[in-house]
């Protein structure tokens, strides 16, 4: 018998047309899945068993009677848990939001629905998405299925790890400063940040909404591109959505697999390797780069010289914005209340209990970071330091079509060997926050296996803003042109999970 949860979401759409699957028999293979390994990888938060297969038989129904049905219907996916969900509990990974159920519906949920796609549940994550390890989820930390004692970094590490775990084969994610292409790299699996404003942020929880942008994760570029083009357009709910035809990521990916590219340009940004990069990473890196020269593109060599106060820049403004945000969890409007005689009380053992360390740090950099007398030395310098690094990509999609480099330094780390040293776990990010501060689109996909720790190794690439497509090109042909040693995607390389009895 077939395993389907070992099937791309392409694959799926196919046997789905061809008969040779149904929708149920799919959404109950991933169900079943997620009870054989998730009490090992704890990559969800809540299971939507019994709605995913009542969207299930709606779909096969409707096939049944020869309906038209959108191209993802029928093809399961999770959710990470940011995102508000009518009838489904949301907590965004902190105890603060346990037992909150949404009134309504985010713009990509809802979409989801049109699209007809089960939900299998809601993803686990980095409380309000701030981490890099999901160590820092409010429900404990999701285990990377290549070595159940790693992180499967964040804070999307839920979703991500669904994805390489087959109990999912899509999943949603949000990017604030990594947090789809992050966990991508080290679970071996493909995520993408779309251009800042091409998928609508209604009713995703809010971090740091200069940066936010919610994306596709998958196991095959294909995939990401399917799901993209499901959640990209324009949305009145969303102020800075953009007003634009989505871009064709599914066509630019299948002419990539073609395995042309002649003429195109591509930049490696010299200040994104080096010291602090791990010898694997760095060899599978320069080894994705000659294939994608065997495959006709020419690299150049670009240097980004404000990438240095990146990382600095992005921990004044996301806390910033992060302070701002979560001032809204006030015991009086959302989730848990720690009663206490008067507001203010009740209001301050609210916060005191529901949020976890790292949410008060951030709270309170960004509060000193906004107040007065000290605004223009932080916040404001820190905004004169995006615009560098916004000139600095201008300056680098002069000399390339798009810039590469490795999306994390390392592969993933121990749970528990980082969480003391918040800027140890900041540093991972160093290579992904630029895009969010530039609000350019970034890709991350599998690039192999660090020979020193038999570990995934992420291969990323950034396009100009609008330009979502032209990632989706060049990913798909190196995915090729890796998969065909591989034989497969990334992911069937990953030791076989316990099953539990
Ligand atoms: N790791 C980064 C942080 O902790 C990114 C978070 C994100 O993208 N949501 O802020």
């Amino acid at each position: 018998m077939t395993d389907w949860t070992r099937a791309s979401a392409a694959q799926m759409i196919a046997a789905m047309k061809a008969g040779e699957v149904t929708s149920v028999e799919l959404t109950q293979a991933h169900l079943d899945r997620i009870a054989d390994v998730d009490g090992a990888v704890h990559a969800f938060l809540h299971v939507n068993g019994e709605e995913a297969l009542e969207v299930a038989r709606g779909v096969d129904a409707a096939r049944e009677a020869g309906e038209d049905l959108p191209e993802l219907a029928g093809v399961p996916i999770a959710v990470k848990d940011i995102l508000v969900t009518q009838g489904m509990p949301t907590t965004a990974g902190s105890k603060i939001l346990e037992g909150w159920e949404p009134p309504y519906d985010a713009t990509v949920t809802r979409k989801l629905r049109e699209a007809r796609m089960p939900i299998l549940g809601k993803t686990n994550m980095d409380e309000f998405a701030m981490g890099s390890s999901t160590e820092h989820s409010g429900y404990g930390p999701t285990h990377n299925p290549w070595d159940l004692e790693r992180i499967p970094g964040g804070s999307g590490g839920g979703s991500s790890a669904s994805i390489a775990s087959w109990e999912a084969p899509l999943a949603i994610g949000s990017d604030t400063g990594g947090s789809i292409r992050q966990p991508a790299s080290v679970t071996g699996t493909v995520g993408v940040k779309p251009t800042y404003g091409g998928v609508s942020r209604y009713g995703a929880i809010a971090l740091a909404s200069s940066l936010d942008q919610l994306g596709p994760c998958a196991r095959t570029v294909e995939d990401a591109a399917l799901l993209h083009e499901v959640m990209g357009g324009h949305d009145p709910m969303d102020a800075t959505s953009l007003n634009e035809p989505v871009p064709s990521c599914v066509a630019a990916a299948r002419e990539g697999r073609e395995g042309d590219l002649t003429g195109v340009r591509v930049g490696v940004i010299k200040e994104l390797s080096g010291e602090g990069y791990q010898a694997g990473v760095e060899q599978r890196f320069n080894e994705s780069l000659e294939k994608l020269k065997g495959l006709g593109a020419e690299i150049v060599e670009v240097s980004c010289p404000s990438f240095e106060y990146a990382l600095a820049a992005y921990y004044l403004i996301l806390p910033s914005e992060a302070s701002s945000n979560l001032a809204k969890f006030d015991s009086v409007r959302f989730g848990m209340r720690v009663e206490k005689g008067n507001v203010e009380r009740t209001m301050g053992a609210t916060r005191a209990e529901g949020f976890g360390d790292e949410v008060k740090r951030r709270i309170i950099l960004g509060t000193y970071a906004l107040s007065a007398g000290y605004y223009d030395a932080y916040y404001g310098s820190a905004q004169k330091v995006r615009t560098l690094i916004q000139r600095d990509f201008e300056a680098a999609f002069e000399k390339a079509d798009v810039l590469v480099s490795p999306t994390t330094p390392t592969t993933p780390f121990k749970i528990g060997e980082r969480i003391d040293d918040p800027l140890a776990m900041y540093l991972n990010d160093v290579a992904t926050i630029p895009a969010n501060l530039a609000g350019i689109p970034g890709m991350s996909l599998p690039s192999g296996i660090a020979p020193e720790d038999g570990l995934p190794t992420g291969f990323q690439i950034l396009a100009p803003a609008h330009e979502d497509a032209r990632m989706y090109r060049i990913g798909a042909a190196l995915e090729k042109a890796l998969a065909a040693e591989w034989g497969g995607t990334l992911s069937s390389q990953a030791p076989e999970l316990e099953v539990a009895k």
